[in-house]
């Protein structure tokens, strides 16, 4: 790691020897690595001197999976001002929350997302209070200009402006995905973000040793890799954009997740490898045009950022055999992968997350911070060159968190004597029920093992006497009884934590873009505002 590249400039700038290779493919539009470059490089240079941006200045993006957010991020961070990738999926006002919480001086945004923000009454962009806005795809409003029309010109010899990095100096500000409250501005350095490419594949590396094989010697087929998932994520800009544009592969954008295309797209541009979040991947297994298509060049199948169901694992070995599956953990303050499961150990511990990462070390505590033995559950605690440098604004959420230089990730877990990672839950997804706990991943799990359970969440009941009952909300795939359902449950986990009552959807379970069951929402649903 200590050849990891030092600072983002450091990557751009060796991407540029992909030359004529592709790097971004979005429908019919496809972009060379020197087109990348010379695009971000151009569009760095305008933003220094016409938007007067420097070092530590924020620049908001907001769009979809475009080729542009690619050059915007790289123009951004190549010149020493911090991204501010925004959620496309927020209201306008939550954009706006997001444009204020982080002092944006300009937002580079896609039409749609210009749009809904122009309908706010008094939108700071375009009364001159906020910041400068660029459009792309789509219509400029008055008061703002087209990107095409700011990067102008592109010379074939444009270099990047000069500027002073060190690997300390922040980069990036993700917002968290707000699974257990308002989304926090993770603060990320060049440092974090420079070791994610190394990372990612120390795990591939892994991967082939564990099969016997040697990482040398599976040269020949150029890896081209689908995007499942938003690039406004950590999952995504770092598990797989930048450490595409590091190996020189070609990546995929969609403009959103659907199972069809993905199939269509597999089969057309030879892809090689998908890393997404498990919900992908189950809804490509279970699409009926699965077989219908040439999905051979497809070896990886990597997903993360949400728990996966054991069962997953067994349809993708009965439904794809010989692909490499791997299950990845990682949150927004490890600059994605922390841990990760792949090959034969994955086959062996189908519910375990795996190993650390070569640069994480990790610790289970109890409530007060003391390290507890193997096999005990505690709070996961992790430290690295991964972890970022706090939230951002956010002093207290930062002192909590970020603990003598070890993150406390807020979930619950435990390691065994092999040294791998079992999750249990997170400290905020468990029903306490009459003092004892419930964990909702271990019922969910149990749930998934029946045949007619195709989604399921599991949720706490307010209850006079014991607090808290156990509930769920199921997807069913065929009929299935209340009755028969805890008959099933009754012979893997204990009674008091089989559901009292399910809820049964005819509709998806509501997810967030990171693959997330919203569960304060499905809570409302079926129990109506608390
Ligand atoms: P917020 O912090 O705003 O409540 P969030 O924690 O969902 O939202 P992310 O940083 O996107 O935001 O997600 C990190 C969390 O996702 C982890 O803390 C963990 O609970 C969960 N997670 C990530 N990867 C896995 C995995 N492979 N298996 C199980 N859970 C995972
Ligand atoms: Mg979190």
């Amino acid at each position: 790691w200590k050849h990891a590249p030092r600072d983002f400039r450091a990557l751009l700038e060796t991407s540029r020897f992909h030359g004529d290779k592709v790097f971004l493919i979005y429908e019919d539009e496809h972009l060379t690595y020197e087109e990348h470059f010379r695009r971000a490089a151009t569009l760095a240079r305008r933003l220094v001197d016409e938007y007067g941006v420097g070092k530590g200045d924020r620049v908001a993006i907001a769009m979809r999976n475009y080729p542009e957010w690619v050059i915007a991020f790289s123009a951004t961070l190549a010149i020493g001002a911090i991204a501010v990738p925004l959620n496309a999926w927020w209201t306008p006002q939550e954009l706006e929350y997001g444009l204020s919480d982080s002092g944006a001086k300009v937002l580079i945004a896609d039409g749609e997302r210009a749009a809904g923000l122009t309908g706010l009454t008094g939108f700071t962009a375009l009364t001159g209070s906020g910041p400068a806005l660029i459009v792309t795809r789509g219509e400029a409003p008055e008061g703002a200009r087209s990107l095409e029309d700011v990067i102008g010109e592109v010379e074939a010899g444009v270099t990047l402006p000069p500027v002073e990095l060190s690997p300390e100096d922040p980069a990036t500000i993700f917002y968290t995905s707000g699974t257990t409250g308002r989304p926090k501005g993770a603060l990320g350095s060049h440092r974090n973000l420079g070791q994610s490419p190394m990372t990612v594949a120390y795990g591939l590396y892994r991967t082939l040793i564990r099969a016997g094989r040697e990482p040398g010697e599976t040269a020949g087929q150029r890896r081209v890799t689908l995007l499942t998932v938003p690039l406004f994520h950590v999952t995504g800009c770092f598990a797989v954009m930048t450490t595409t544009m590091f190996s020189g592969g070609g990546l995929v954008l969609m403009y959103r997740w659907d199972p069809g295309r993905a199939l269509e797209l597999i089969e057309r541009e030879r892809i090689t490898g998908l890393t997404g979040v498990p919900t992908n991947v189950w809804q490509l297994l279970s699409h009926p045009d699965l077989n219908r298509y040439d999905i051979s060049s497809l070896s990886g199948l990597g997903y993360g950022g949400a728990p996966a169901p054991p069962k997953l694992l067994e349809r993708i070995t009965e439904q794809l055999p010989g692909r490499a599956p791997s299950n990845g953990y990682g949150m927004t303050e490890t600059t994605a992968l922390a841990i990760g499961n792949t090959g034969a150990d994955y086959l062996a511990k189908p519910d375990s997350i795996g190993l650390p990462m070569a640069v994480v070390e990790v610790r289970i505590t109890d409530p007060i911070g003391g390290e507890l033995p193997v096999g005990t559950v505690g709070e996961l605690c992790l430290r690295g060159p991964n972890v970022i440098l706090g939230y951002w604004n956010r002093p207290e959420a930062t002192a909590e968190t970020f603990v003598g230089g070890w993150l406390h990730t807020g979930d619950l877990a435990r390691v065994d004597e092999e040294g791998f990672v079992f999750i249990v839950d997170r400290a905020k997804d468990m029903v306490i029920r009459g003092g004892e706990n419930v964990y909702c991943a271990e019922v969910e799990a149990a749930l998934f093992e029946h045949p007619a359970v195709e989604d399921a969440a599991v949720i706490g009941i307010p209850h006079d006497e014991l607090g808290e009952e156990v509930g769920a909300v199921l997807r069913l795939s065929s009929p299935a009884t209340d009755e028969e359902l805890r008959a099933f449950l009754r012979e893997r986990i204990a009674p008091f934590k089989v559901p009292v009552r399910f809820w049964v959807r005819e509709t998806e379970l509501p997810r967030n873009p990171g693959g997330k069951i919203l569960k304060t929402r499905l809570r409302q649903e079926v129990l109506g505002p608390s």
